[in-house]
């Protein structure tokens, strides 16, 4: 069946191709440059990585185009503090985030835009909105209008008529149900770097640079916009509110949001202190790619709650896949074909393919990897796996990893982490339950030839460095 997503927009599920060309034109929320991104934000940059390669698996090609926030009230308030310039400030963490996102294994969009070199743009958008009468200025400020957006909260699907006019908030981030005319140019406090413009000494407001940069590079109707839940209302809302007042235009046709990675039923958040960033997991010894596992193995419209054992679990089924995989390139299997394994193949991966056409579901997904790999091990160890059903299993290992890119392990600098080698013994266990000793005595092999030494004892495996 054809890709479709759940569109927040209509809130249906609907069925996706770009407006033209076969090129989806996608606009997703950067990250602001503050300080380290943690998991909880790289769960969403996880879910729009994912969400590209599905749409390149469906034959459409990407113009995607990625903002970077490098001007908002925590930059400014953190940069002052650190006394640095603004542009070196972000710097750090804009390097920073692009390292990250390399180790996570995210593709780069096709264009990258940070705000605060789009500020002209945004100056001509600011006046062309108020020629519109959707601003007013006070105080050195200009801000949007809301009551003159008819539509404005068509997104978040909240009835704003009740509202103040003329109530207005110059923080970037602010309450649910509590729309307020929005800052498009905030008038600078004393100490606080600001642009010389045609509006006044100043700097934007966080929603204007993603209406301008969005109908800039990809004109002024997207195939998608994506982001975090949280930013479906004010900053979506918001986007939606300038955009169309500037153009009359639809902004988007779909709009996709990832739900929280949640810490004990709390959001993971900065604020509430109870993040981890990437960089905190790969210093206790965790692999990028089993970060990147968890954080893609729940769909994307279910909140994922973080845990260390669920972190664990994601680098054995990652071990438990390399091991198929060594295990279809290394055994020896007798010559032939087995029509029923041929068969299992395909289904799974018409299986696998299909659950990530219906909106990502990448639980479902992995559930056919999984069930194909019991399957396949089993025929094996049947001894009814042959030689010419090894290169379909191969060619839909492959199918998994141009989607979840788990496989390929990365390059540490200190040889196997603990955590690592807790995965094998645990995937070395789990096959001696299996009775596949080649498979357990290959593991075990592996792990000496990383000079890791096992040793059963009574109460199970232990392991040592030699
Ligand atoms: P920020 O750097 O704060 O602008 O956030 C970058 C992205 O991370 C946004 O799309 C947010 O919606 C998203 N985000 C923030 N916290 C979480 C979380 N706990 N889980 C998933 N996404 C998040
Ligand atoms: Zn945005």
């Amino acid at each position: 069946m054809a890709l479709r997503f759940y569109n927040t927009l209509s809130q249906q599920v609907e069925e996706f191709t770009p407006a033209s060309h076969n090129t989806v034109r996608m606009y997703t929320c950067g990250p602001t440059v503050y300080d380290f991104a943690h998991i909880g934000n790289f769960r969403t940059f996880t879910f729009v990585d994912l969400l590209r390669k599905c749409l390149r698996a469906n034959g459409f090609q990407l113009n995607h185009v990625m903002n970077i926030t490098d001007v908002d009230d925590k930059i400014i308030r953190n940069a002052v503090a650190a006394h640095q310039p603004l542009a070196e400030y972000t710097k750090i963490y804009t390097d920073a985030f692009l390292e990250d996102c390399a180790a996570l294994r995210l593709e780069r969009p096709e264009r990258l835009a940070p705000a605060t070199e789009h500020i002209p743009e945004m100056v001509t958008a600011i006046e062309q909105l108020g020629v519109g009468q959707h601003t007013y200025a006070t105080e050195g400020s200009v801000y949007f209008k809301i009551a003159s957006f008819p539509s404005y909260g068509k997104l978040s699907h909240n009835d704003f008529s009740g509202n103040l006019a003329g109530a207005r908030v110059d923080v970037d981030e602010y309450e649910k149900a509590d729309a307020r005319d929005f800052a498009l140019w905030k008038t600078p406090k004393e100490g606080e770097p600001f642009w010389d413009t045609a509006i006044g000494p100043g700097r934007p407001g966080w929603h204007i640079e993603c209406s301008v940069m969005a109908i800039k590079y990809l004109g002024e109707t997207l195939d998608i916009h994506a982001g975090g839940v949280d930013l479906i209302f004010p900053h979506h809302e918001n986007e939606i509110a300038q955009s169309e007042s500037l153009t009359g235009k639809l902004f988007s046709r779909f709009w996709l949001h990832a739900e929280f990675l949640m810490v004990e039923g709390q959001k993971m958040s900065k604020s509430l202190g109870n993040y981890y960033t990437l960089r905190d997991l790969v210093a206790k010894g965790h692999a990028p790619e089993a970060i990147r596992y968890l954080l893609a193995s729940v769909p994307y419209r279910k909140s994922l709650n973080f845990t260390m054992d669920g972190l664990k679990s994601a680098a054995i089924a990652i071990e438990r896949l390399r091991n198929f995989k060594l295990r279809l390139e290394t055994d020896r299997f007798a010559e032939g074909l087995n029509e029923q394994a041929t068969a299992r193949a395909a289904q799974a991966s018409a299986a696998f393919t299909e659950s990530l056409n219906d909106d990502l579901n990448t639980a479902e997904a992995l559930a056919a990897v999984f069930e194909f790999v019991r399957d396949a091990n089993s025929a094996m160890d049947a001894g009814e796996f042959r030689a010419g059903n090894a290169p379909a299993a191969l060619a839909f290992l492959g199918l998994f990893d141009s989607i979840f890119d788990a496989l390929r392990p990365s390059v540490k600098s200190g040889g196997l982490s603990d955590a690592d080698i807790e995965a094998c013994v645990a995937e070395r266990t789990a096959a001696k339950k299996a009775r596949d000793f080649a498979l357990s005595d290959r593991i075990r092999d592996q792990l000496l030839e990383q000079g890791i030494i096992l040793e059963d004892t009574k109460s199970g495996v232990r392991w040592k460095r030699k």
